[in-house]
């Protein structure tokens, strides 16, 4: 038999993988992360680069309450800035129907930690005076904020390097089998290796995998669609959504640089063979009107790119977090559904105590892959 090459395999360097790396090597446990790609280059590295816990499905709120707990103190933690900006998070209500949601979610979200404060359109426009007229309310989560997704993972991965952990780029998973204690994991050209856990975080990839244990995922990949603008001075400090859903759902920061970061609105298509996705210019079309309302100084702009990454979401919008119902050994952080970058610190940190505790600190129970057993 083959010696184990680690405690832990972890297939998928996005976020969630970097980070479950580098909390395992904190534990002392030994790690291969197997990374098809590159560390970081699909949804984690193009993604919008909210760090949002306002809008959130209210049990996951202990989970991102932990994540911005770990958010504050990245640097000190992974030797890393990441250029988290505290700056706040707001959120524009344009409809009575709007105003309604935001209020209902500002009084349910209090008793998970999560101080909104509700402001008038008066407030809003003495407050943040580049806003458009159309806004009627508006909720302020002052503790959220944006990072720099380009950073996080590779920074996590080079904090879990630097711990011992080894990660492997162009190592694509083809097979996974439980031999006897173990798994054997091979990659697509060859390399087997060995360990008793396996953890599966590889995005909108991940179902395809937990299939092969018998836990199929009603997961569906998608493509958010982005761009940005020239830079211009730096006024718009908080990131600014609305409660609208749909077309109208959309957002941006604004970076130090000065560059205006946006998204939202329709989903692109995606290839999941060749992993690309496809922005349609039509979108970012659809998305400026939308853009401008909110900002009216939007119309004055140049877009100078655009973009869309591919995320896997599942149907009720939850992710998959847990261990496996039908394989001892397995764990699975996946299909994080368009919210998972400002959880990722946090994903991390719970799975690598459940794996090396058997149980986590925080709630992740609405999260577990069994939910789906008659589903799918
Ligand atoms: C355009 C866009 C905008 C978004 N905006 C936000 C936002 O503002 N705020 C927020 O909180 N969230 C946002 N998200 C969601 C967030 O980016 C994701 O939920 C999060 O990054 C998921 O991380 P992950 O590690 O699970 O997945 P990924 O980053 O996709 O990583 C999975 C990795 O697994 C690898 N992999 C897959 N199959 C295999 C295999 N067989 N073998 C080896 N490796 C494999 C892939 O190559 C990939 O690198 C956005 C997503 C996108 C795409």
């Amino acid at each position: 038999m083959t010696p184990r090459d680690a405690d832990v395999i972890v297939v998928g360097g996005g976020l969630m993988g970097a980070a479950t790396a580098f909390f395992l090597r904190r534990r002392g446990r030994s790690v291969v992360v197997l990374e098809r790609d590159r560390v970081g280059q699909h949804a984690s590295g193009t993604n919008f680069g909210n760090v949002r816990r306002q809008g959130r499905f209210l049990p996951q709120l202990p989970l991102a309450n932990r994540a911005r707990e770990i958010w504050g103190r990245l640097p000190e933690l992974i030797g890393e800035d990441v250029e988290f900006l505290p700056t706040g998070h707001l959120r524009l209500a344009c409809t009575p129907e709007e105003v309604g949601r935001m209020e209902a979610y500002a009084r349910d979200c209090r008793p998970y930690g999560l101080d909104l404060e509700l402001m008038s359109a008066n407030a809003l426009r003495v407050r943040f005076p580049y806003l458009g007229r159309e806004a009627v309310a508006g909720s302020f989560s002052p503790h959220d904020g944006h990072a720099n997704p380009r950073l996080a993972a590779p920074a996590f991965a080079r904090a879990a390097r630097r711990l011992g952990a080894t990660i492997v780029e162009g190592a694509e998973v083809a097979a996974i089998e439980k031999a006897g204690e173990d798994f054997s994991v091979e990659t697509a050209d060859g390399r087997r290796y060995r360990a008793p856990v396996v953890q599966i975080c590889a995005g909108a990839w991940g179902g395809q995998l937990s299939a092969r244990f018998g836990e199929p995922v009603p997961l569906t990949p998608r493509g958010p669609q982005m761009g940005v603008t020239e830079p211009v001075p730096y006024a718009v400090k908080p990131v600014v959504g609305v409660w609208a859903e749909g077309e109208a759902g959309i957002y941006f920061r604004q970076v130090a640089r000065g560059n205006v970061v946006f998204g939202g609105g329709v989903w692109g298509e995606v290839d999941m063979v060749r992993r690309r996705a496809a922005l349609d210019p039509v979108s970012t079309l659809g998305q400026l009107p939308h853009l401008r309302r909110a900002m009216p100084a939007f119309g004055q702009l140049a877009v100078i790119r655009t973009w869309s990454g591919i995320e896997g979401y599942v149907a009720d919008r939850l992710p998959v977090m847990g261990a496996s119902a039908t394989t001892p050994g397995l764990y699975y952080a996946f299909g994080f559904s368009g919210h998972g970058f400002q959880l990722g610190p946090a994903v991390g940190e719970v799975m690598a105590e459940l794996i090396d505790r058997g149980r986590s600190a925080v709630p992740i129970d609405p999260f577990g892959i069994a939910r789906f057993r008659d589903a799918v």
